[in-house]
Formats: structure tokens, C-alpha cells, sequence
């Protein structure tokens, strides 16, 4: 008997429709893994996985003898019609990645989003995730946050991704390579993130976790001298909204104005100088 879905005021279920199962597995202890991620997987048709052998030792740990087929980056986009097909044709489906939540910096959008647009029950089987296990341990304010995922690798993108995460007022959450940890954070630092406390979670759930808390530019330096070894996430926390002080933005606002910037450069050199709100700098640039 396939797990009782869930019940919504907006798109019920249809419990005798087939579905498609989003199921988080663990991310490094395997007794990480829920009642119901077990009845899901024994219940479904076919279990996609990103890597069917690494995903084979779960199963084998729950007794789960599903049929497994490899769905991951470089097959997706050939794969997805043929799953929607089947799923069309009765047959459920659960979707797992190789560690956490399936879609969390893994594949599986492009086959929710079909799902969905076919008017496939999509069902999420809820548990690990990196990012989350991270950020509550983190000991940073959890009530509002980002999570930016891997930053982009290089280019105008990875600075752009970096500033926003400097100029954010609530924590940021990303995943990073153990190799590029060290630099990430020493580029966080560079770009005027080098005092704000970070945490860099390491090993979660496994033997050697550990969370290694400290500015970033002293985690920078940490890492640089202690490469990491194993999985990381980092959480940084965001920037302290500072109370502006009206005076000293005017006569700063005034002197730019007398030597000749025009309010919109006014403006924006006070948002760029004091990270005040851009509409209080653009009243004052007015104003003067
Ligand atoms: N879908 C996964 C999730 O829900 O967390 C994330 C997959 S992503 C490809 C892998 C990244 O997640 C790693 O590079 C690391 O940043 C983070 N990660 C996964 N497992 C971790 C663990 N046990 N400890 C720390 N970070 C982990």
C-alpha cells in the first residue's frame, strides 16, 4: 500500500492517482531515514536515483528491493518524458538523490515541473538537507535567511553572487567544495564580509562533524592553514541594518551636491558610502 498522501485545501491528492515522490534520504547517517521515506521507497514502481549504485546500499539497509533507474544532470532532459509517460500510464515514481533533498542543489526541477504542468500529483517526502541541519546549529539567527546554493564559479556572476551576500541583512547559506573553502571565504572577506560571524559546518550527521564558528576572516585564515576534508556548508550572518544618521547623511549629501554630482549620484554615493536606505538618500540628494 503506497503511504497516505497528503491532504491540501487548494490541490487535493488523488490517492488513486499515481505519483511522483520527492524523498529526502540522509545526508551522511543512515539512520537519518524516515518511516515514511521507507514505505515510499517499497510502495513506488521505480525508484530514480542519481547514482544507482551508492543509492543501492540504502535500499539494501531498509530492504528495499525497488527497481532502480539512474535519473541525474546528464540524462535528465532524455529521461523526463518517458518517466511522465509512465507516471501517466499508473505507475508512481520516488525520486532520491545521493544525499538529502532531492532539488536542493541536485537534480529533479525539470521533472517536477513537468509533473506539475501535467497535472501529476507531486508529493514531498520531507527530511535531511544540508542547508537547513547547518543553519539550525549555526547558532545565527534562523528566522530569516537565503540560501544561495553553490556560488557561481567565476566571472562578473560569482562577484555579483558574493556582494549580494555581503549587502544581505539576513544569514546566507551555501554549499562549497572542501578545495574551495578557504578562498571562498577569503573572498567573502575581501568584499567587506571580513568581520561578520560565520559558521562552517562540516561532516554533518557523520562521525567527524563538527561546526567551526568565528568572523569570516578568521575562518579565511583557519582554513587556509587547515585545508577542510569532507562536506561543507557555510552560513554567514547578515549585515546589521545600521539606524542612518539624517545629519551627517545632509552635510555629506550637501557637499557632494556643491561640488557638482547630480541627486542621483548623490544618492547613490550615499547608499554605496553608508548602506542607507536608497529611498532616504535619494529624499536627502533632493533636498540639498
Ligand atoms: N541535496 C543535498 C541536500 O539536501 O543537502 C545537497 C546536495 S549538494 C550536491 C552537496 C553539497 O551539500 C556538499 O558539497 C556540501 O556543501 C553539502 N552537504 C551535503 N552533505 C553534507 C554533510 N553531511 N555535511 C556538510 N555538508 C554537506
Amino acid at each position: 500500500m503506497e503511504p497516505s498522501a497528503p491532504q491540501s485545501e487548494g490541490e487535493m491528492v488523488d490517492r488513486n492517482a499515481a505519483c511522483l515522490y520527492i524523498v529526502s534520504t540522509p545526508i551522511g547517517n543512515l539512520s537519518d531515514m524516515t518511516f515514511r521515506a521507507v514505505d515510499t521507497l517499497k510502495s513506488v514502481a521505480l525508484v530514480l536515483a542519481e547514482d544507482t549504485r551508492h543509492s543501492r546500499h540504502l535500499l539494501d539497509r531498509y530492504g528495499i528491493s525497488t527497481p532502480m533507474e539512474a535519473y541525474h544532470e546528464h540524462n535528465e532532459a532524455r529521461a523526463t518524458p518517458r518517466m511522465i509517460q509512465r507516471l501517466q500510464s499508473g505507475d508512481s515514481l520516488a525520486l532520491i538523490s545521493d544525499a538529502g533533498t532531492p532539488l536542493i542543489s541536485d537534480p529533479g526541477s525539470r521533472l517536477v515541473q513537468a509533473a506539475a504542468a501535467e497535472g501529476i500529483p507531486v508529493v514531498p517526502i520531507p527530511g535531511a538537507s544540508a542547508a537547513l541541519a547547518a543553519l539550525v546549529a549555526s547558532g545565527l539567527d534562523a528566522s530569516q535567511f537565503t540560501f544561495l546554493g553553490f556560488l557561481p564559479r567565476k566571472g562578473r556572476e560569482r562577484r555579483e553572487a558574493l556582494a549580494s551576500l555581503i549587502a544581505a541583512e539576513e544569514t546566507s547559506v551555501l554549499y562549497e567544495a572542501p578545495t574551495r573553502l578557504a578562498a571562498t571565504l577569503g573572498e567573502m572577506a575581501e568584499g567587506g564580509g571580513a568581520g561578520r560571524n560565520a559558521v562552517v559546518a562540516r561532516e554533518l550527521t557523520k562521525e567527524f562533524e563538527e561546526f567551526r564558528r568565528g568572523t569570516v576572516d578568521e575562518l579565511a585564515r583557519y582554513y587556509t592553514d587547515t585545508p577542510a576534508r569532507g562536506e561543507v556548508v557555510i552560513v554567514v550572518s547578515g549585515r546589521t541594518p545600521v539606524t542612518p544618521d539624517e545629519t551627517a547623511l545632509r552635510e555629506r549629501a550637501q557637499l557632494l551636491r556643491a561640488a557638482g554630482a547630480t541627486v542621483r549620484d548623490v544618492a547613490r554615493t550615499l547608499v554605496a558610502e553608508t548602506g542607507a536606505p536608497r529611498n532616504l538618500a535619494y529624499r536627502l540628494a533632493q533636498e540639498t
